[in-house]
């Protein structure tokens, strides 16, 4: 079946940002910043993807022991969102009501233009360039113009709409399990605290006493969000295809039933929790593996045990090699212990992040950032979480700024580049 439409062509601009989660956040701040016009389109009905929407509890690490790798806008969201954040203890923490609004303050002062509800569901190419984005909206379909297009949905979905290549999970094409995260109230943290529980090794009493359907010993808990509150990164949806609707509606079933066991455990067996109360679980499904979008360098394992350094690298970055086992079995959760004990860095240590897992293979004016970029399946695991998405978002955002009109992302000057990410405070200690 063939579907054709004319369709208005409603922004011309300079940088189209698709997703509005940390990448495309950073990335649409830092074009703007850097002088470009910017519009970025949002499937979903915030800001911040899958750390407001998707109910991730907390940010991982901005430092590497010594150095805040994550340094720029990552370090602005971090400290705006703490200065309004006086509820929760914790400086990582997010409190995904600030975090959505501070997002859009931090868009609407620096003027990118932006909407929601606004999905991406086509792609023009010409000449190996993107012509169009075209979109889906209350409003109908519409296509947006753009000298630059940065991938920011997490899934790729703009780079494989455009016929790039991708990597996708391991050799027989298994991705990392998702999680459905949920928030919690009536939480006596103090009491909790006290009594020294861990709720990881009790699970093994609540699994001899048939409290789960599924024994999961890969329990990562509930973080503390506020006074009472918490936020419930927990709970794995296993053989999910985060590319295939059924799959998905399948998975979000399954994890708000995964929730009421967690609400039973938590009341039950875990001392400050008796009043818990299970205040919902997130609007946006917590995808941690994806498509890889094929760059003109992939970002490897032998990278990060190298502690590489490239000419090119936009940003530096430290967090472990973080593959989630795909099954619940005591063997695969051994095995991911031992990969990511055995692999983690000392304090102060690194791997380079290139530009050139930026720039999309065979397109001229097409970038990625956040979760999607150029990466075999260990360094994507490291680099996927926030810190990691705010370095490559604002890099591609830069990037984006300096292309000429003709968008140009591999005739810019990198020398330029890593001079204005440096004095938007990016950690490039091994450029001049
Ligand atoms: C369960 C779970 C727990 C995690 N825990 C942590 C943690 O503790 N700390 C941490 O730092 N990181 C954590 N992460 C990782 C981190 O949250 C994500 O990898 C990160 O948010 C990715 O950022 P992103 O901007 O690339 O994509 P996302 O955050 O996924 O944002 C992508 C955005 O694009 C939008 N979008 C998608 N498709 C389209 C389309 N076709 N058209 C328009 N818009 C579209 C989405 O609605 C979304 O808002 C976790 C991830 C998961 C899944």
């Amino acid at each position: 079946m063939i579907f054709s439409r004319d369709i208005p062509i409603k922004k011309r601009v300079q940088v189209c940002i698709v997703g509005g989660g940390p990448a495309g956040c950073a990335g649409a701040l830092a074009a703007a910043r850097n002088g470009a016009n910017v519009f970025l389109a949002e499937a979903h009905t915030c800001l911040g993807g899958l750390g407001t929407a998707g109910g991730v509890p907390l940010f991982m690490t901005f430092s590497d022991g010594i150095n805040f790798v994550a340094d720029g806008i990552g370090r602005e969201v971090l400290e705006r969102m703490n200065a309004e954040d006086i509820a929760s203890p914790m400086v990582n923490s997010i409190n995904p009501e600030i975090l959505k609004r501070l997002y859009e303050q931090m868009l609407l002062e620096a003027e990118v233009e932006f909407t929601f509800m606004t999905e991406l569901i086509g792609v023009e190419v010409n000449d190996n360039k993107v012509t169009y984005a075209i979109f889906n909206s209350k409003s109908g379909l519409f296509a947006v113009m753009a000298d630059v297009f940065i991938d920011c949905t997490g899934d790729g979905d703009l780079a494989a709409r455009a016929g790039a290549d991708f990597m996708f999970g391991d050799d027989n094409n298994a991705v990392m399990p998702s999680t459905l995260t949920s928030a919690w109230s009536g939480i006596n943290w103090e009491k909790f605290r006290k009594s020294g529980a861990n709720p990881r090794k009790i699970l093994f009493e609540a699994f001899d006493d048939g409290i789960f359907r599924n024994n999961d010993p890969h329990h990562t808990g509930i973080n503390q969000t506020g006074r009472t509150l918490g936020g419930g990164n927990m709970g794995h949806l296993f053989d999910l295809n985060p590319l295939d609707e059924k799959s998905l509606t399948d998975g979000l079933i399954e994890g708000r039933r995964q929730a009421v066991e967690f609400e039973r455990y938590y009341k039950e067996y875990i001392p400050g929790y008796e009043n818990v109360e299970l205040t919902g679980t997130a609007s946006l499904l917590g995808i941690r593996e994806s498509r890889r979008i094929v760059g003109d360098y992939v970002l490897n394992l032998e990278d990060y045990k190298a502690r590489q350094v490239f000419d090119d690298e936009i940003g530096r970055y430290s967090y472990p090699i973080d593959i989630h086992p795909a099954t619940t079995s005591q063997k695969d959760q051994n095995e991911f212990e031992r990969l990511m004990k055995s692999l983690q860095y000392q304090s102060g240590e690194s791997y380079g992040i290139p530009y050139r897992i930026l720039t999309v293979k065979g397109f001229n004016n097409l970038l990625t950032a956040g979760r999607c970029i150029s990466a075999d399946r260990y360094l994507q695991s490291s680099i996927r979480v926030m810190p990691g998405c705010f370095i490559t978002g604002q890099a591609a955002g830069v990037a984006a700024s300096l292309a000429n009109a003709s968008g140009d992302i591999r005739g810019i000057d990198v020398s330029e580049l890593q001079h204005k990410l440096k004095k938007l405070g990016a950690f490039l200690p091994y450029i001049e």
